[in-house]
Parts: C-alpha cells; structure tokens; sequence
C-alpha cells in the first residue's frame, strides 16, 4: 500500500478527521520516513498529530519529550480513547500508572510513550529506553533547549545525548521561528546536523492586527474593551503591578477582570486559568507568564496594553485569540517609553552582546511591524519566511489606509546628521542637532557649528521622534548596543543618502514627546 494512503487512512480512522491542515503530510511523511526533522508550527497549527501519526506507521515505540504535565496526560487520555497504545511516566503519576507503562513496555504494547525532560536525569531512563525498543524521539516546545529563551528548561540539554546514545531519528517541533532559537536548536538537538526543516502555516487569518501609538493609553484600552462586553479576551502588561491596576480598572468599569503574573502562588493562578477555560466574558488582564498551556478555543481578543518584548512574542500571544477559527480581534498598544523600557531590559540583562544585538533586531522587527506603512500580515508572515500573493483586508492599515508622506529629505537629514557626529549619539541628541535646540551637550560637542545645525526646523520634536522611531522600523539606522542607543547607518541607508532611493512615512504616528525619565507607566 502506498504511503500516503496509510497516513490518510490512520487520519480518517484514528483521529476522525477529514484532512491534513497545511504542512502536516509532508512532516507526518518525512518523520514517518525516519528522518531527523524540525518543524516550526503555530501554535494550534497541529503539531502533536505530526508525531503521534508516523509513531503509528513505525515499528516500534516513540519516545515524545514534552515540558507540560497536563498536556502530556491529556494527549495521552486522548490517544487512548481513539484506540492508540499511550503512556506516560510523569511525575504526577500514580505508583500503579507507572507500574503499567513499564508492564506495557515490557510487552511491547506500546507506541507512544510520554516522558517530562527532568526523566532524562535518571540513570535508569536510557536502559529502560533501549530495552523498549525505541525507535524514534519527538520533543514537544523544542525552544526549551535554548539557554536564552524565556521557557528553556535545562534537562532539555540532555536529549541531544539520548539521540546519540539511541542512536534514533528525532523529530522536534517548536512555534518560535527566529533564525536564533532554530540554529541553537539544531546544535544542541541534532549535533549540528542540519535536519529536514518544515516552515509552515503561520498565517491566522481569523485574527486582525492593529496597532496604536499610545495617546491617551487608558482610554484607548478601556474603549476597546467596552466595545467587546462579555467576549473572553486577554490583555498583556509590561509588569505586575500593572496587571493588578488594570484589572482594578477594569471590574470599576463593570468588566469582570483578574490579574495573572509569576509573583503570584500557584494555586491563585491555577484557579484563573481555571476560571478562564470555564467562564464565559472573563478578562485575563496578565504579564507573558500566563498563556503556555492555556487551551482555550474561543478567546475572542489580545491587547497589548503594552508593546511586546519581541516580533515572535508578539505573534505567540495573539495567536492565543481565535483558535476556534471564528474572527478574532487584536489590538497593541506602544509608545516611547515602551520601547526605551524593552531596551534596557535587553541592555541591562546577563545575556553576551552577541545575544543582546539579537534582542534589539527582534524588537526592531517588531517595531517595523508597528510602523507600517502597508499590510501588517505581509510584513509578519514574511518575517516567518512565508509570501503572501496580496494584502490581507483585515488588518487596520488594509482597512484604513494611514496618510502617508514622502520622507526622503527628512531622512536624508536625519542620516546625515548621524555621520557628521561619527554615529555616536541616540535619536535625542540628533534631534536637538535637526532641531537647532542649542543644549550644553550641543554647545560642548561643538555641534552647533555643523551644517546640519537647525536644517530640521521644519519638523517638530514629536514628529522628529516618529521618523526617527520608522528609520528604525525600516532598519536604516540601528541602535549600537555597546553605545547605550547610539545610532549608525545600516546597509539600507547608503542608496537613500546617495539620492538613490526614497523614503515613504507615516504621517500619523506622530507622538506628543515625553519625558525622558519616565520607564514604566
Ligand atoms: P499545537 O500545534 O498547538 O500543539 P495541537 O496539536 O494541539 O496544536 O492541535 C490543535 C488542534 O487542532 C487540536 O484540537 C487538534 O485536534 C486539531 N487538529 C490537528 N490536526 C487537525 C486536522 N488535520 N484536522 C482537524 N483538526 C486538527
Ligand atoms: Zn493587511
């Protein structure tokens, strides 16, 4: 019989569905053909069949490595009931539990067997693995390897070594996508060894995108949230103590609002997780703490009450909307105290600079993301490496076209500035230089001797401050991260000083100015 027909008959008989959703049967075929794999899915993309499947077309037992106790034992459940031979080893089983994975085992009963990373670090676990006849690894959140990503586990480290010591196939699944975490993954994973790489599905077209700069950020929240009374939403805040004022807030306004953050005991927060799945029209108001693991099918609407840490978190937490594929909307709030906050958060972190440059191109990313000028779904799905033929027609910028401007001049000026200072100063000081505000700082330097002294008059402070925040969306300039924000020329930037190429721009994100000092609201 043909491959494929089995993988469809097991998909139809097994699970009962009528078809693969897009990617799935290349992987299902790929894993099944006991090649190493990594694939990056969404989330809801329908990973688990990607592996559950092709241990069912494989002789023997597949070993699936997974972080989350209680997803484990649900899939496990799941598989059961559909007539699959399931197990898990967990530490939340029951002495008889295990006593009947091991009996199973032993009998060769199985073919898939469920294991938490921490199992690796038993000394037993790789007799008891080869005893059983493994013959293939699936890792469930294969980010967890990664030393920097905010999930990494460290027994993830150990499966490397059991992939070399089974000498097995080992299929890894992962949602995050950046070319950091995927190449991290694959050293520490496959020993370096490039797997088959499956890139698929990211777009969620159920879900809008829409951004705004933040101008009046309670109202803007409370306005969108008034217009959606009793749909479940989540809104994500930069810190703790903002999701308890929000929350506040919100019940004031006649919401129904609970807080969710890590500082928080484990029982209050598995009673909010808990409400959240059971309860119709509950606002989850939360830091980036609450979501990993979070199934619910109908939360209608994400806000970012603040701007997310990066282009992939950005996408995670609103892919936590409409997983049921009924519209879904999103909205992200961001200003420039957001940004400066992301960025001392990468600056002032334990990470290398190496690492710390990453972070800011993946904040700049999502920041070019928030300063678009068309199609927002274009420019996040083609940061995930995925084309799209047209425009979306539902995001805010396909529904209501922003104004836009011929920038050209003004960024010629704003670039020049920058080399006639030998790229040393961030956007504030340059600012005043285009500006002609005369400051000490100005006056010491003996800038205010430059041609390009005063040669921005035309333009505000607040407008000076959205070109410069899209220069950087465009990637023309970036901030040096040894230089605390000092900005240099990209690439990009020597065709548009050269008279080469234009600059279009926004007209409507012009932001009020705010005060320097101010990192948290
Ligand atoms: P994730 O990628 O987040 O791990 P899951 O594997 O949990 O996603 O799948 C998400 C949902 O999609 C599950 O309810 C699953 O049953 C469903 N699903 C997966 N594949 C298909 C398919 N081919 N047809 C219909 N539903 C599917
Ligand atoms: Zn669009």
């Amino acid at each position: 019989m043909p491959r494929d027909m089995i993988a469809d008959d097991l998909l139809r008989q097994v699970w009962g569905f009528d078809g693969f959703r897009p990617g799935q049967h290349e992987i299902v075929e790929t894993v099944a053909e006991g090649r190493d794999v990594l694939a990056i899915m969404p989330t809801g993309g329908g990973k688990s069949l990607c592996y559950q499947l092709p241990a069912l077309m494989r002789e023997g037992v597949t070993v699936v490595i997974s972080p989350l106790i209680a997803l484990m034992r649900d899939q496990v459940r799941a598989l059961r009931e559909a007539g699959v031979a399931a197990g898990a080893l967990t530490s939340g089983n029951t002495q008889q539990e295990t006593d009947s994975v091991f009996e199973a085992l032993g009998q060769g009963g199985l073919k898939l067997l469920y294991m938490a990373p921490e199992r690796l670090a038993s000394g037993g676990t790789l007799s008891l693995l080869r005893r059983a006849g493994v013959t293939a690894i699936a890792v469930d959140e294969a980010h967890c390897v990664s030393q920097w990503g905010h999930d990494f586990r460290p027994d993830y480290l150990r499966i490397g070594d059991l992939k070399r010591a089974l000498g097995v196939p080992l299929a890894a699944f992962t949602a995050t996508a950046d070319a950091e975490t995927r190449a991290e993954i694959v050293a520490r994973l496959f020993d370096g060894c490039e797997p088959a790489t499956f890139l698929r599905g990211f777009d969620r077209p159920n879900i809008r995108l829409a951004f705004q700069p933040k101008d009046s950020p309670r109202n803007q929240l409370l306005g969108f949230v008034a217009a959606r009374r009793g749909q479940s939403g989540i809104i994500y805040c930069a810190s703790r103590a903002r999701t308890e004022t929000l929350a506040a807030a919100l019940n004031d306004e006649g919401h129904s609002a609970v807080a969710y953050h890590g500082g928080m005991e484990a029982a209050p927060r598995r009673e909010v997780e808990g409400r959240f799945q059971r309860e119709d029209g509950l606002i989850v108001v939360a830091t980036v703490a609450f979501g990993m693991g979070i199934d619910k099918p109908d939360i209608r609407w994400v806000l970012h009450a603040d701007l997310p840490k990066s282009i992939e978190s950005y996408y995670q937490e609103i892919g936590r909307a409409g997983r049921d594929g009924d519209p879904a909307e999103t909205l992200t709030l961001y200003g420039p105290d957001d940004i400066r906050l992301r960025r001392t958060q990468v600056d002032e972190g334990l990470a290398d600079n190496a690492r710390k440059g990453a972070d800011h191109a993946r904040l700049n990313a999502l920041l070019c993301l928030a300063e678009a000028t068309g199609c927002r779904r274009r420019r996040l799905l083609a940061y995930f490496g995925e084309d799209m033929a047209e425009d979306c027609g539902n995001c805010d910028l396909c529904l209501d076209p922003p104004r836009l401007f011929d920038a050209t001049e003004a960024v010629r000026k704003a670039l020049s500035a920058m080399l006639r200072t030998g790229e040393r100063f961030g956007s504030g000081h340059l600012i005043d230089l285009l500006t002609g505000t005369s400051t000490d700082k100005i006056r010491d330097r003996g800038h205010d001797r430059l041609p390009t002294f005063g040669v921005g008059g035309d333009h505000s402070r607040g407008q000076w401050q959205a070109i410069f925040r899209q220069m950087m969306g465009l990637d023309l300039c970036r901030p040096d991260p040894e230089r605390h924000g000092a900005l240099f020329l990209t690439e990009a930037a020597h065709p548009v000083l050269r008279g080469e190429a234009g600059v279009t721009l926004r007209h409507d994100t012009t932001l009020r100015p705010k005060p320097a000092n101010v990192l948290r609201s």
